[in-house]
């Protein structure tokens, strides 16, 4: 279970865990009891202003990213607009995914504010950042398709119109099967394509090849 506050570690030192089920377990470094002052006055809670010695574990647990600027759970969901995402219940218990189906934007991703370290190691937030992540990547294949691909899809059907041009088609043909050259085309298509152009090529350096570019280009894309 990704959400429940339950607690089900108790610290080696034998306090209290500070953090909640199914994240990562702090170090001891982190106890409320026996953590160094420097830890113990660390400002936690942004609504309230309370600094981590201050708060009721019990109530209001924290959460350790890996960067260790550590806070309370519901701060930590206020910086990452939590509520946008989910609906709470009165225990601020994600109940179930918000019906806001607008895509996440990489500005989406919220890192830590103190020093923008990644949060991706926090299961309470992975949805968020996997989303935010996977459309990210989406958006780059949308953007990679319609600068590679559509180029090339809307240029084969002109190059083919041209080499389908009948005047030029005839004499094409003229031009490399005069003499009654006897062409023996077989093989796999790229070995056949091989063998025309080098026929073509004997007799013309235009024919074939727009249509023989294109080709390069669409086996790099490939
Ligand atoms: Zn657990
Ligand atoms: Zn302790
Ligand atoms: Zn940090």
């Amino acid at each position: 279970m990704l959400f429940t506050l339950q607690k089900c570690f108790v610290s080696t030192c034998g306090h209290q865990c500070p953090s909640v089920c199914g994240e990562i377990y702090p170090s001891e470094k982190y106890c409320q009891i026996c953590a160094s002052a420097e830890i113990k006055e660390t400002p936690v809670d942004f609504i309230l202003g309370e600094s981590y010695q201050e708060i009721n574990l019990t109530e209001n647990s924290c959460i350790f990213p890996k960067c260790g600027h550590f806070l309370t759970i519901e701060s930590m969901d206020g910086q990452m607009d939590l509520r946008k995402h989910y609906c709470l219940d009165d225990l601020e218990r994600p109940t179930a995914i918000s019906a806001s189906s607008t895509p996440f934007s990489i500005k989406d991703i919220r890192t830590c504010a103190t020093c923008r370290g990644s949060l991706r190691g926090l299961s309470r937030y992975g949805r968020l950042v996997r989303r935010a992540l996977l459309d990210k990547a989406t958006k780059k294949l949308i953007l990679y398709v319609n600068q590679r691909y559509m180029p090339l899809a809307q240029e084969l059907p002109r190059v083919l119109y041209e080499l389908q041009n009948r005047n030029r088609l005839e004499a094409l043909a003229a031009a490399v099967f005069r003499g009654n050259i006897q062409a023996r085309l077989d093989g796999p298509s790229a070995h056949q394509v091989e063998l025309m152009s080098y026929r073509i090529k004997k007799t013309s350096k235009v024919h074939w090849s727009g249509i023989l570019a294109l080709r390069c280009r669409l086996k790099e894309y490939q």
